[in-house]
């Protein structure tokens, strides 16, 4: 879908402070905002991006997310997109208070979304967690994933508005469509005013006059919903991708839960993972060790052949660069990393035995470590020096 930065959006960097994304939204928003530019797709399509976009880069959470996954990491990855504003209406229930208090010049905003001061409620619908399990080759290459939901989906009967067919919803008559009732008492104090829920349509502002059959006016029935989304490569164990609005259906029409999804590793049976790098224990016999040889070891893309150079000490780690595993957010490759142990053989035949022993004898088969030949340990102490 080629969605554009978010923070190209707002114009900001990408460690501008919660301040500067406020007051760049700001910005955007005063630019595109739909009472100066009656009409205007386009600049309905920029106010809702940039709503979008300070909606995610506004949320530690979703920003770390986004910093490290990019769209993938915060719901772009389901090819829907982001689903969380679905009307301007959602805009401004949740950045109600960006625009208000000291912003003089926007009174009139409220009002062309309905009446001014209304605090309906909005529904939301909870968020699912999945377990995805990934083979290591899937997490090298990225995967595209397509599970099946049980879950909670808009009636089909009612088409999740609740309300039996050929009847409508009609506004609240308790509190018109404000969804909250505001009161007036005499105290001893002076005169208080106090704001609660609608008792009558629990704060929506609208009532069924006649509720659907089917889901008894909550306009969501438990279903299945098959949903595919991309899982970037790279990723490791307990990493959790969040993809808008895959999870729960809301009440009659609400804002629907996400789907978040975590990342199990399925062991790989001869390589081992450490962070990008791959991890493999070759075993060698010491007269392969001694005469040189070649052997084939597993890799990501299937078998290679690797050589081993005669008189190779146990403990060598070979490196095969750039066949690890991708950095999940793009920054080059892991790689290879091949430990040489060197077999030593526990059965001797009495023949085997004799022809060793004349063998240890030669001045060539007593340990001489020169600086190039470092053992494991040796390796260590230098790393840690
Ligand atoms: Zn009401
Ligand atoms: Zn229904």
């Amino acid at each position: 879908m080629g969605k554009r930065d978010y923070y190209d959006i707002l114009g900001v960097s990408r460690n501008a402070s919660k301040d500067e994304l406020k007051k760049a939204y700001r910005k955007m928003a005063l630019k595109y905002h739909p009472d100066k530019n009656p009409g205007d797709s386009e600049a309905e399509e920029k106010f809702k991006e940039a709503a979008e976009a300070y909606e995610v880069l506004s949320d530690d959470q979703k920003r770390s997310r986004y910093d490290q996954f990019g769209h993938a990491g915060v719901g772009g990855a389901s090819g829907g997109g982001f689903s969380g504003f679905s009307n301007m209406e959602d805009i401004f229930s949740t950045f109600g208070d960006i625009f208000g208090g000291h912003f003089g010049s926007f009174s009139g905003f409220g009002d062309s979304f309905g009446s001014s001061g209304r605090r309906r409620r909005v529904n939301r619908g909870s968020n699912l967690r999945v377990k995805v399990t990934l083979n290591l080759n899937e997490i090298a290459h990225g995967v595209e994933k397509k599970i099946k939901l049980h879950k909670y989906v808009p009636c089909p009967a009612c088409n999740g508005t609740g309300a039996e067919k050929g009847s409508s919803k009609t506004t609240c008559p308790t509190c018109h469509g404000r969804g909250q009732t505001t009161r007036v008492t005499n105290t001893f104090l002076g005169q208080m005013q106090t704001t609660s829920t609608c008792p009558t349509c629990g704060g929506e502002g609208e009532i069924i006059a006649h509720k659907c059959h089917v889901c008894h006016g909550n306009g969501i029935i438990k279903g299945e919903e098959v949903v595919s989304f991309k899982i970037p490569a790279g990723v490791t164990e307990g990493m959790q991708l969040s993809i808008s609005g895959k999870g729960n259906a809301a009440a009659r029409g609400g804002i629907p839960g996400d789907l978040l999804v975590v990342i199990e590793e399925e062991r790989h049976p001869e390589l081992t993972r450490d962070g990008i790098n791959l991890l493999y224990d070759l075993y060698i016999s010491f007269t392969d060790a001694a005469l040189g040889t070649s052997e084939e070891i597993p890799t990501i893309d299937g078998k290679a052949r690797i050589k081993i150079a005669p008189g190779t000490q146990g403990g060598k780690v070979l490196r095969l660069k750039g066949k690890g595993l991708p950095d999940v957010n793009g920054y080059g490759r892991g790689d290879l990393l091949v430990n040489i142990n060197i077999w030593t053989p526990k059965n001797l035949s009495k023949e085997e035995k004799t022809m060793l022993e004349k063998l240890s004898k030669s001045p060539n088969f007593k340990p001489n470590p020169s600086s190039k030949d470092k053992s494991y340990f040796e390796r260590m102490r230098e790393f840690f020096s």
